[in-house]
């Protein structure tokens, strides 16, 4: 019989959800639904120094944005979080004492520090080396009683078998060994406070909450041996381990790092500027995994259906901010439009924007926005001063023709009454202003453009002249007319 899929995120509360704890928690998701099996959530808050308040909240908050659910999580689900579990982790931590398979270390870090100084100097890699080496059993009580005397509160080292091999057939990067000598010698399961360390209580939590495969970011590779050792040692199987490969930021080549400021990379970051989260769901999925072909557009339903581990890719998985802009710009321009003025509202609103023309305004610019909130610079024109001109805009404006094709069409809207001035009457004059001068294509429409809009490109050149309005086309035809007399 197989094991039923249980799978697990287990975020630590130390800050914002970033894109790569996303992705573990999405692919571990994918991989649930995609079985039929349960995905939970369990918080290891034991690092107190690491501690963010209100960091729980936010991760969920974000899973939730991005459209994840779970089955089980400390909202549902008593003792979930790793700081509510002390008592089970010391009854383990209990069992390995006993059982001769764990001991208290008297060590001191500035003992510690010390043995690490000497052994850098000596070129040897950093170690602990058991403290209770060559003593006998008197020495050994003798030192225990004098360093509990002193007050030394100790901590718990699991008693490595230097000797053993630890191994498992990884689910992404197939076998991986590791000696049980090389892993720095007998290391704390429980730290002078009585809180475990993040290697020992994962694998009791693992194995109560029956975790049948733990698919995790590679940084943890290292910590998998010491993992299987607590295995070993409390006589539990190992679940299945699968480890993503790193994301490394196209741009610099380097491992995606909070430092890049230049790219987003908190989940928050994306939601509070408008991206759809179907969008931010499609790209991550992508990071490290495909389903094959060409097509990269995909609902959370189809991912869900087409999840397949065994394409979960060996070579690092490149952050893209380009596709992801071109994926997000794709789910805003198929995106209904009240869902995405809806969104631009509080934008609008903040710059001051939202006026009868918002609605207008948004149609217009739905199928340019890579995020929702590049409507607001994209509308400066209606609101703000005329811009200045690039070189490539100033070239097209010192063509021979384009004074005639600027008082013609100047003209052609003087005539207009404000009634007919409606976004479908305009195009004729502009047709009119071609039959009139025999100027046409590019020679036309781009100096008008340019003259309205002060941009090159842009959306509909009837709609952005009505957006703008009559008068204030008029006096940027007239304003652009003298600055070429000018030159
Ligand atoms: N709390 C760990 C982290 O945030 C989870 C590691 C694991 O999945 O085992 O990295």
């Amino acid at each position: 019989m197989t094991k039923s899929i249980r799978v697990r995120y287990a975020p630590s509360p130390t800050g914002l959800l970033h894109i790569g704890n996303a992705r573990t928690a999405l692919f571990n998701y994918l991989y649930a639904r995609h079985h039929g099996g349960t995905f939970l959530i369990r918080i290891e808050d034991t690092d107190r120094k690491r501690h963010v308040e209100d960091g729980e909240r936010s991760q969920m908050e974000n899973l939730r944005w991005l459209g994840i659910d779970w089955d089980e999580s400390p909202e549902t689900h008593e003792q979930y979080r790793q700081s509510e579990r002390l008592e089970i982790y010391q009854q383990y931590v209990h069992e390995l004492l006993e059982k001769g398979l764990a001991y208290k270390s008297y060590v001191t870090e500035e003992e510690l520090a010390a043995e690490r100084e000497r052994q850098e100097a000596a070129g040897e890699t950093p170690r602990y080396i058991n403290e209770y080496l060559g003593m006998s059993d008197e020495e050994k009580a003798a030192y225990v009683a004098e360093r509990e005397a002193a007050g030394i509160i100790p901590t718990v080292r699991l008693a490595v078998n230097e000797a053993g091999i630890y191994k498992w057939n990884d689910m992404v990067k197939g076998e991986i060994e590791f000696e049980g000598g090389n892993i720095g010698g007998d290391w704390v399961i429980q730290k002078k406070d009585g809180y475990p360390t993040y290697n020992f209580a994962v694998v009791i939590d693992d194995h109560l909450m029956e975790i049948s495969h733990v698919i995790r970011g590679d940084d943890h590779i290292a910590n998998t041996p010491k993992q299987l050792m607590v295995y070993e040692a409390l006589g539990w199987e190992a679940p299945e381990f699968g480890h993503m490969t790193l994301i490394i930021n196209s741009e610099t080549g380097k491992k995606l790092s909070k430092r890049d400021t230049n790219t987003l990379q908190f989940i928050e970051d994306y939601r509070k500027k408008g991206y759809l989260p179907e969008a931010v769901f499609n790209f991550i999925a992508l990071l490290g995994w495909n389903p094959g072909g060409e097509h990269e557009i995909f609902s959370r339903e189809e991912l869900i259906e087409l999840f397949d581990e065994h394409r979960l890719s060996k070579s690092p998985a490149a952050f893209d901010q380009k596709k992801l802009d071109w994926m997000s710009n794709e789910y805003i321009k198929n995106a209904d439009f009240a869902t995405i003025f809806d969104m631009a509202k509080p934008f609008l609103e903040a710059a001051g924007r939202l006026t009868d023309k918002a609605e207008k305004l948004v149609e217009l610019y739905k199928p340019q926005m890579k995020a929702v909130d590049e409507i607001v610079p994209l509308t400066d024109l209606f609101f703000e001063d005329f811009p200045a001109l690039t070189e490539a805009e100033k070239e097209v404006m010192a063509g021979e023709t384009v004074p005639t094709v600027l008082s013609a069409f100047k003209e052609k809207l003087e005539a207009m009454t404000e009634e007919d001035f409606k976004s479908e009457n305009i195009f004729p004059q502009i047709k009119a202003v071609q039959k009139e001068t025999g100027i046409k294509g590019k020679n036309l429409f781009m100096p008008i453009r340019i003259a309205v809009s002060g941009e090159m490109h842009g959306p509909e050149l009837p709609d952005t002249i009505y957006l703008l309005g009559r008068e204030k086309s008029i006096q940027h035809l007239d304003n652009m007319l003298k600055e070429i007399e000018k030159s």
